[in-house]
């Protein structure tokens, strides 16, 4: 390795990205400006404060996180029901229909937050994983976004 040769940027597992919420092309920028559980709401980055992406890829691109919420929704309140009926036994439907809309409720954060990176890191055609824009060399300066 010659002196001028930047060391490149350490790869980030894919998991480790999207449990932290990481830009999906760069693996470095945060997607959102707030943690999961804040009583200020969620807040979304427009770009990636490193690559410059531009996390709404196309006007009404946040729909299709409804149907990714949907699947999560389907997903926890089938575990959940069939999780209590294997701990209570119960066969009363009030039992089930309180505990999952309070399991709805408490998860609807991280179901907002996690439909949105689910939607960019695995649903969306043409947007990977580029290693080489992680490094430090290719970050992109906030005046000089530009749309991918
Ligand atoms: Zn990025």
């Amino acid at each position: 390795m010659t002196p001028t040769e930047l060391k490149p940027a350490k790869k980030v597992h894919v998991l480790e990205a999207f449990i932290k919420a990481k830009c999906p092309r760069c693996r470095r920028g945060d997607i959102y400006s707030t943690p999961t559980y804040s009583f200020g709401g969620q807040k979304m980055h427009e770009r990636c404060s490193h690559c410059g992406l531009h996390y709404e890829r196309e006007p009404g691109y946040w729909y299709v996180a409804m149907f990714v919420s949907y699947a999560f929704n389907v997903a926890e309140m089938v575990t959940f029901a069939v999780g209590l009926h294997i701990l209570t036994g119960s066969n009363s439907p009030w039992v089930y229909v309180g505990v999952l809309l309070g399991v709805i409720f408490i998860l609807s954060p991280f179901n907002y937050r996690y439909s949105r990176v689910a939607l960019l890191y695995w649903l969306t055609p043409g947007l990977n994983y580029e290693p080489w824009r992680a490094e430090d060399k290719f970050k992109v300066a906030p005046p000089e976004e530009k749309q991918d």
